[in-house]
């Protein structure tokens, strides 16, 4: 069998293994001699240390080594119970070591037989070491390889169905002795030699069976040059593979936008405000994208509030200006109608024509819109994903511009840009997304990103109370209300049931309006009124005719009342931190200072108390995303499992970030040259998509 032959056995057919074992093995991914080799144990537990046996201490967890003096099953008072007893002595003293129903030991453990037991000391009417792992020497093997099981640092791996650790360690133990030295290995030579451990095999084997003296919990952290010399393997491949699906996706746009001082005169008029650096410098960025042969694909980032929408709207323009179309998609009605609004207000002057594309435009004008897209006749068009569907053409569109990319599906974003001949696309996020994700989900992106916010905001004062306080908050909000400020009252999903929920919110309402602030107006929004209703809520919140709004969370992205100053949320505790922080995000929006009170039902679970800490004690987005990631896990990030986030094998987006970035720069280095690196490019054609789970790189 020739190495590469040997890795892409399936499992069931190594010895001991078998048609029941693989099918378990499969069942969390492990189908090869390849996947089982590449799979990282759970943990390391070192029992390299012998102690004596005379020094032994009830609670410690101890490797001991001796001889079997005697040994025999016991019955004890439990009908049906038995134990297996071993008495086993080294030169310091003599212990006992008690299995509990395992009879068969009795063919596995010899008077005389030199012995290895890993376990914990107990004291049961004498010192016992309690179900311990063990390992027979046995006389006749002059044993090369040393124990298994115990007297050295052991992997521990996840049980598996049937496979217990134990059984998975023999069963590595064996496959890794019978590994070639000239195991393939999908890194180019120069490039594994680069991570400082050149041999597969040896990370492999290492990896698994630490050498003596290995340092236990560097093994542990997985920072062991074996164990980064396979994580960064696996990144490589990964980070490879996006770079090349991004460079096989570059189409030649029909064509580029040019831009000249007619153009720049124009935008000029648009512009309300003078952009801040950042803003400028994204804006630069964009219109050099749109310059080039191919389209652009280029995500946006920047904290809420942090000026995102009028630097579409430039590009927008720039767009039109050179005769081309665009769409504009947000993910709800709210914002979709507030996006148009500002657009229509700022392209007021100009020629364009502007059209809004929502589930709630009714038949007869939705048919006009389709019509007037079609012919060329409306410049741009703001909506929801009904903008996806397929009635909906272009005469020309040339930008397509996605607010909050990551409420919408991977397969949206690719219908809209399909309506156009290889469109620019602007997808804008104001999840800031942690720089280990951004190399992974948007690996194939360009990135801008716009720090900080307009001047002159005043930051938003958090604190976090037990819902015991409610009326101390509700005269806060007095307070603003009398200054003529507006107040969010922010109510949660808390039911499973949306019926209940909504109950909940209309007599939060009704309460807050008889009760608590009768000489005020006091509304209602939530997802289930009609689009005109929710129109009119928010037209009338937006001119201030309702002064307090009580709402779901539907007002979590993009709404802008600069006058709101307040905002409640209702059982902050039940909120993810990214998507409090978007709430808070609608106030502190005007010249006014802000507050936003979290209220809570106590007692509170730890996970929700660092929650509300963390708002506290921050309002940077980027922070929050990265504690929001780090107390969810990179799956939950997103909330999709749609997020286009790889199957990792041995690395962690978390833990080993700075590999990732290292990997990310290797491979584009390496693709850099085509001939060098045909091999890798047609492993990474078989493989990748599989591999990683993902669409593939074609
Ligand atoms: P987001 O990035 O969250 O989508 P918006 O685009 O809604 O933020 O902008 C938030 C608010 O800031 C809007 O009222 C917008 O008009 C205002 N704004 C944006 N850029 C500037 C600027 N450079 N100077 C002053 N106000 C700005
Ligand atoms: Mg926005």
């Amino acid at each position: 069998m020739t190495p590469a032959d040997l890795l892409s056995t399936p499992l069931q057919f190594v010895k001991g293994v078998g048609p029941r074992r693989a099918a378990d093995l499969e069942r969390v991914g492990l189908r090869t001699v390849e996947d089982y080799l590449l799979r990282f144990p759970l943990r390391y537990e070192d029992r390299a240390r012998l102690v004596p046996i005379g020094s032994l201490r009830p609670g410690q967890t101890v490797t001991v080594a001796g001889a079997v003096l005697s040994s025999g099953v016991r019955p004890t008072r439990r009908p049906g119970f038995r134990l297996f007893e071993v008495l086993v002595r080294d030169q310091s003293g003599t212990i006992r070591a008690v299995f509990p129903n395992q009879a068969f030991l009795r063919d596995v453990f010899h008077t005389g037989d030199q012995v290895v037991l890993y376990g914990a000391v107990e004291y049961r009417g004498g010192l016992q070491i309690g179900n311990p792992e063990y390992e027979i020497i046995r006389a006749e093997s002059d044993d090369e390889d040393g124990t298994v099981h115990t007297a050295r640092i052991v992997p521990v791996y996840e049980k598996v169905g049937t496979l217990t650790p134990r059984l998975q360690r023999t069963l590595m133990h064996r496959l890794v002795q019978g590994l070639p030295e000239d195991l393939p290995d999908p890194l180019p030579p120069p490039v594994g030699e680069a991570t400082g451990c050149r041999s597969r095999r040896d990370a492999i084997v290492a990896t698994h069976f630490p050498p003596a003296g290995a340092d236990v919990s560097v093994l542990n952290a997985f920072r062991t040059p074996a164990q980064r010399r396979l994580i960064f393997e696996e990144f490589f491949l990964f980070q490879a593979g996006l770079v090349l699906r991004k460079r096989r996706g570059v189409e030649q746009k029909a064509r580029p936008v040019e831009v000249d001082d007619r153009i720049r005169d124009s935008a000029r008029r648009v512009l309300p405000f003078r952009l801040t650096d950042s803003q400028k410098t994204a804006l630069r960025e964009i219109v050099a994208d749109m310059q080039r042969a191919q389209p652009m694909n280029r995500l946006l980032q920047g904290d809420v509030g942090a000026g995102k929408t009028i630097v579409a709207l430039l590009a927008a323009l720039v767009a039109m200006e050179n005769g081309f179309q665009v769409a504009f998609m947000a993910p709800t009605e709210i914002l979709a109608d507030q996006h148009y609004l500002t657009i229509r207000r700022l392209l007021d002057a100009s020629r364009f024509r502007i059209a809004s594309l929502t589930g709630s435009v009714p038949a007869r004008r939705r048919r006009e819109v389709v019509a007037e897209l079609a012919s060329g006749a409306v410049h741009l068009v703001v909506g929801t994903h009904a903008l996806a569907e397929s009635a909906v053409t272009f005469a020309d569109l040339g930008l397509v511009i996605i607010d909050e990319q990551h409420r919408f599906g991977v397969l949206q974003r690719a219908t809209l840009r399909a309506k156009g001949q290889s469109p620019d696309v602007l997808v804008m996020t104001a999840t800031p997304i942690p720089r280990t994700l951004a190399l992974t989900t948007y690996g194939d992106l360009d990135v801008s990103v716009i720090r900080g916010l307009p001047p002159g905001r005043q930051p938003i004062r958090t604190v976090a109370r037990p819902e015991s306080r409610r009326d101390d908050v509700h005269q806060m909000a007095r307070r603003e209300l009398e200054a003529g400020r507006q107040v969010y009252v922010i109510y949660p999903l808390v039911d499973d049931s949306e019926k209940v929920d909504l109950r909940a919110a209309t007599a939060m309402r009704d309460h807050l309006q008889a009760e608590v602030f009768p000489e005020y107006t006091v509304g209602l929004l939530h997802g289930r009124l009609r689009a005109d209703e929710k129109d009119r809520v928010m037209a009338g919140f937006a001119r201030g005719d309702i002064h307090v709004l009580v709402s779901t969370t539907v007002v979590e992205v993009g709404v802008d009342v600069p006058n709101a100053t307040m905002m409640i949320v209702e059982h902050a505790e039940r909120f993810g931190l990214s998507q409090s922080h978007q709430l808070r995000g609608r106030v502190g929006r005007g010249d006014h200072p802000s507050s936003c009170v979290l209220l809570y039902q106590a007692p509170l679970s730890d996970a929700a108390r660092e929650r509300l800490h963390a708002l506290e004690e921050t309002t940077d987005g980027f922070l929050i995303a990265e504690r929001d990631l780090a107390l969810r896990g990179p799956g939950d990030f997103f909330g999709t499992r749609q997020s286009g986030l790889p199957t990792l094998r041995v690395g962690d987006l978390l833990r080993d970030h700075d590999l990732m970035e290292e990997a990310r720069r290797a491979a584009v280095a390496w693709l850099d040259d085509p001939a060098a690196s045909a091999a890798l490019v047609d492993y990474l054609s078989a493989n990748w998509a599989q591999r990683f789970g993902l669409v593939g790189v074609g």
